[in-house]
């Protein structure tokens, strides 16, 4: 693998997160993330184009408006260098392969939904139901495997840990409804159908570890004392962060795990 291509994918993830920033800010609000174009929320002033350079821009204006001069948060640059950091990373993971265009549009909607969940406490619809089309989409495409050898195992797998995936979930929020919504359901079956694209162990690994990060997180706030026990914290940015722990460590975790047997 080529600097230069890592270094490309980073330079893609910076632009992305750029267009993130108004997905996060727009989806929950029910606008259209196409137009109209950005303005500052303070003074109404478009954005210049020069302004509008990831993390750059903000540098250069030392995080204010250039019209109005309030403070721009400094998480619109961070929103921007995460991606551009995920985006190099899943390059670096994944390689130049049919798998890392679907492995990019994962980690492009894992920053989005992670915040809107964080901010508004919902997973929007708007995104996770197309997702699933998009995630079956390129999925096929990386089993297709165009120049080589084909998996279509891979696919059959992945249609099987999307439904199971959505059904374990589904039947936990009947369960226990406090824990967690249907939005959380929906967002399984995304998930499942990547997880399951890896193999049976990254489903696993995946699907536990959303509930192992979670509860540490949990039991670390309590014992802090920075949360009741009923403070809702959201379970969506666990299950993403859980996902992408399944497909990068579930196989070598599974073939670890029955060594020991
Ligand atoms: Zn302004």
């Amino acid at each position: 693998m080529t600097l230069a291509f890592i270094a490309l994918a980073g330079v893609v993830g910076l632009a992305i997160g750029s267009f993130l920033n108004v997905v996060i800010w727009r989806v929950p609000r029910g606008e259209s993330v196409v137009h109209p174009p950005s303005a500052c929320p303070r003074c109404g002033h478009a954005i210049r184009e020069r302004d509008n350079v990831p993390v750059v821009s903000w540098l250069l204006l030392r995080g204010r408006c250039r019209d109005c001069g309030n403070p721009i948060s400094p998480r619109y640059p961070l929103v921007e260098l995460g991606t551009g950091v995920l985006f190099a990373l899943t390059a670096w993971f994944a390689g130049p392969t049919w798998i890392l265009p679907a492995l990019l549009y994962l980690a492009a909607i894992s920053i989005a939904l992670a915040l809107i969940d964080i901010d508004a406490k919902r997973l929007p619809d708007a995104i996770v139901l197309p997702s699933h089309l998009v995630a079956l989409g390129l999925l096929a495409l990386a089993s297709a495997n165009p120049g080589g050898e084909s998996d279509w195992p891979a696919y059959l797998r992945a249609l099987v840990g999307g439904v199971a995936l959505f059904v374990v979930y589904f039947v936990m929020v009947l369960v226990y409804p406090a824990g967690m919504g249907f939005g959380d359901v929906k967002l399984a079956g995304i998930l499942g159908l990547y997880l399951g694209w890896f193999g049976w162990g990254s489903l696993f690994v995946g699907w536990f570890a959303a509930f192992l990060l979670g509860g540490i997180f949990s039991i670390g706030l309590l014992v802090a004392g920075r949360a009741g026990r009923k403070s809702g914290i959201p379970f969506g940015p666990w299950m993403l962060l859980g996902a992408f722990v399944g497909i990068v460590a579930g196989a070598p975790l599974t073939s670890w795990y029955l060594g020991i047997f």
